[in-house]
């Protein structure tokens, strides 16, 4: 068979060994929405819950020939990008991104896990703002990583969010999702913001427990759904819906007797 005309979503990400993040969660989640994904690997890792004990990085031209493989094996309607490692990888997957400049490509920017252990060098920052972010649809950083991509303090309210966000829409970028699920409060708030739009707020109620992997979730929806040619605010929309539905899965199996 020469090409599979099932719809795809082209994930380039790293793998955990715990399954609680990376492209065993993007796999879930994008099939979970029926559609079939296919993969370029950046780096492997060994991770439990609670700790990453090693990073081992693939060489930025096997990613690329993972990823130009894929695109020609099937048809691949949206890309989604999570941990991509180095300076070099970053270099390497915008130079595939720019080949196929049609297809709507969403960057999770994962800069570190929750337990602290960096996984994407200090050094590829630049390459991930200036050479990746103007070629994708959208990108969700958290509060941590819009601070980190505009070489601020911690965003201290939502103006302030949306001042670092702008900065960033200014660098190139199409559109930006700042999530607000680490911050405090009874709500969840994200905001959606496009390049000469109204931003948009979408909030949810706060749940009690936390999950990992979340940011890979939500990032994988919404590839999944703009590959559906969703619209993109329709596609955030839809995203959150799902991590919040399987955050209040989570949470209510943890509550129960026999959990
Ligand atoms: N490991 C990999 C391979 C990831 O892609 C990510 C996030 O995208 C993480 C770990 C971090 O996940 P968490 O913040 O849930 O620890």
């Amino acid at each position: 068979m020469a090409l599979n005309r099932d719809p795809h979503v082209l994930v380039v990400g790293g793998s955990d060994s715990s399954g609680g993040a990376g492209i065993a969660r993007d796999i879930e989640t994008i099939s979970s929405i029926g559609l079939r994904t296919c993969l370029a690997v950046t780096a492997v890792t060994v991770q439990t819950h609670q700790s990453v004990t090693a990073v081992h990085h693939i060489q930025p031209g096997l990613v690329a020939d993972q990823m130009r493989a894929a695109l020609r094996a099937n048809k691949v309607l949206a890309i989604k990008m999570g941990m991509l490692s180095t300076a070099h990888v970053v270099e390497a997957v915008a130079a595939v991104l720019r080949e196929n400049p049609r297809i709507p490509a969403v960057l999770d920017p994962v800069l570190a896990s929750s337990s602290g252990r960096q996984l994407l060098e200090p050094e590829a920052l630049g390459a991930l703002k200036h050479d990746l972010m103007p070629l994708c649809r959208l990108m969700t950083p958290n509060l941590v990583e819009l601070a980190m991509l505009t070489g601020s303090d911690l965003a201290s309210d939502d103006d302030d969010a949306l001042r670092q966000g702008r900065r960033l829409l200014a660098g190139g970028l199409q559109a930006l999702l700042i999530k607000g699920g680490h911050a405090v409060g009874p709500r969840s708030t994200d905001i959606l913001l496009s390049g000469g739009q109204e931003p948009v707020r979408l909030d949810m109620p706060r749940l009690a427990g936390s999950m990992r992997g979340t940011g890979c979730m939500l990032a994988s929806a919404i590839a999944a759904y703009l590959a559906g040619a969703k619209p993109l605010e329709d596609s955030v929309r839809e995203g959150k819906r799902l991590v919040f539905e399987e955050l209040l899965r989570c949470t209510q199996h943890e509550a129960s007797p026999d959990a």
